[in-house]
């Protein structure tokens, strides 16, 4: 099945084309002609499956003559997100006259102000910031067709709801709503219930599994040597650029600050860093000015970068779907990559409810040639034993299983 037979119009087609697409992937194929036949969607696909031209393509179709009015709003988490929506549309519009305007939080209101009141076709918008808009009285949405709710799951995690509920609530009852979103637990399913209009349902491969192309291993430590055996892991591994995650924001300083005196050419995104920081923190090494970022979850989420050959956990990400997502940032569209988490005896029960979520279990690697201080967390049953008496006594820093002290 080709992109020429699913009823999209030349003029996107030629976008797509220019994009260098040439046949629809799973979602595209599915999705495209639920759009066009004017039904609402949800749908449930993993991030980099090509689900934001699976969305923008056949909308485009129906915006080819440029109105002026907002016709198409669609809703991210993440200012990252949003500004990789935005540039997708633009990329897909070229060769149309129709307009698209970003709207996220961190920068100033005047010259969103501006583009709001030229009356764009598109919006692509973080809900916090496009509320600001509304209760402004600067955004018209009657003219509004379609309605986009992307990576809904992560609106939820974030406390969005409550924002996304007081936009749909503006927007006119005739639109055409589209849901996307990784999982759809009970309060999606609510939201689903109450914004959408007997939808076709689409689930693409099954969303707990990391992409077949990645390759992923755990590098079991001692706390004390978590740095060390990062710099080691870094130093042996061919790597093109490499994403980092941090559990915490002050954690992916860190990281890099120490990296940076490694000599690797590092950048840290995460929320406190101001919006043109994480701007040029993204563009830096999208364009590989920098070999490795860190990050906190921020960046795990559907953000898309090319070329990232490696995923390391720095933290054993502590919600299961976060791992999925995480070593997600590899491997995208059929490339193979290599998804390396360092572990801590500690994090074992984590270990064990990402492996019951993605019903396989990872294999665990030992560095050839590092000097391991403490070998006992490749026994795992040991480790597990030994956590959960230390835990029974007390579980502040010096009793952390996995330190040279238990030895
Ligand atoms: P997404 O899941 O929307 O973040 O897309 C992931 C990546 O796949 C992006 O780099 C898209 O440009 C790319 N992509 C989307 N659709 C196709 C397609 N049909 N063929 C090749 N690449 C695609």
């Amino acid at each position: 099945m080709s992109f020429q037979n699913l009823g999209l119009s030349e003029t996107v087609l030629h976008g797509a084309q220019r994009m260098g697409y040439s046949e629809p992937t799973p979602i595209q194929l599915r999705a495209i002609p639920v759009i066009l036949s004017g039904r609402d969607l949800i749908a449930s696909a993993q991030t980099g499956t090509g689900k934001t031209a699976a969305f923008a393509l056949p909308v485009l179709c129906k915006l080819d003559h440029p109105e002026r009015k907002i016709r198409c709003l669609v809703l991210e988490p993440t200012r990252e997100l949003a500004m990789q929506v935005e540039t997708a549309f633009r990329d897909y519009m070229r060769f149309m006259h129709t307009e698209v305007t970003l709207i996220h939080g961190g920068v100033g209101y005047g010259k969103q102000k501006d583009d709001l009141s030229r009356k764009v076709d598109v919006v692509v918008a973080t809900p916090g910031r496009l509320l600001d808009h509304m209760q402004q009285g600067a955004v018209d949405l009657s003219a509004l067709e379609f309605l986009i709710l992307d990576e809904v799951d992560r609106m939820l995690d974030m406390g969005f709801l409550p924002d996304v509920r007081r936009i749909v609530e503006q927007c006119p009852k005739t639109r055409q709503t589209l849901l996307f979103s990784a999982t759809i637990p009970e309060e999606i399913g609510r939201l689903a219930s109450w914004c959408l209009k007997d939808p076709e349902k689409i689930e693409i491969g099954a969303h707990r599994t990391p992409a077949e192309t990645v390759n992923h291993a755990l590098y079991p430590v001692a706390v004390a040597q978590k740095f060390e055996l990062l710099l080691a892991l870094l130093a042996r591994t061919n790597f093109d650029s490499v994403l980092i995650f941090s559990r915490t924001k002050d954690g992916a300083d860190r990281i890099a600050r120490e990296l940076k005196k490694n000599n690797h050419s590092v950048v840290a995104l995460h929320s406190n860093r101001t919006q043109t920081e994480r701007v040029e923190a993204l563009e830096g090494f999208k364009a590989g000015r920098y070999e490795v970022m860190v990050a906190t979850d921020i960046a795990a989420r559907g953000i898309d970068i090319a070329g990232v050959s490696h995923v390391i956990n720095y933290d054993v990400p502590q919600h299961p779907e976060d791992y999925v997502h995480r070593i997600g940032r590899t491997g995208r569209a059929q490339n193979v990559g290599d998804a390396f988490t360092i572990m801590t005896a500690e994090e074992l029960p984590h270990i064990k409810d990402i492996e019951r979520f993605i019903g396989q279990s990872v294999p665990r690697l030992k560095l050839d040639n590092f000097s391991y201080v403490y070998t006992a967390i490749f026994n795992e049953a040991e480790a597990a034993a030994a956590l959960k008496s230390a835990k029974g006594v007390r579980t502040h820093k010096g009793m952390r299983f996995g330190s040279k002290r238990r030895k």
